[in-house]
């Protein structure tokens, strides 16, 4: 069932609207040295399927090693919203936790993908 849902960063000067066809579609953590960092986990959706609604200058584009990727965050509150796939730059990346009534935490079991962590990393 299609939706359209709205997101926030954290101080609300950024919002989105998204539209899903399906649900949340292709959740999951990617684990390179940034998302491992931030811990985010996400949804894929076509870049036409997000509009920036409010905000466009309060949010900041971070791009590293490639630059293929643009991850954008919220210069005011630092929450990272969105990001341009590096592997797929048709689609967004979307932060659930962004996501009106969206509870990231309900998701016990996202896989984890597409980045470079070696697995061979001690832990503490
Ligand atoms: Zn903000």
């Amino acid at each position: 069932m299609q939706q359209i849902r709205k997101s926030t960063c954290h101080c609300g000067s950024v919002k989105l609207e998204i539209r899903f066809d399906k649900g949340l579609e292709n959740i999951r953590r990617c684990d390179c040295s940034l998302c491992r960092r931030k811990g985010y986990v996400m949804a894929a959706v076509p870049t036409s399927h997000l509009k920036i609604i409010q905000g466009r200058d309060q949010l900041s584009c971070y791009q590293w090693n490639t630059k293929i990727a643009k991850h954008y965050f919220c210069k005011n509150c630092g929450i990272h919203t969105h990001h341009q796939r590096r592997s797929n730059p048709n689609q967004y990346g979307i932060n659930i936790a962004c996501i009106d009534s969206v509870n990231p935490y309900k998701y016990k079991e996202v896989p984890i993908g597409n980045g470079e962590l070696n697995d061979s990393l001690p832990t503490l």
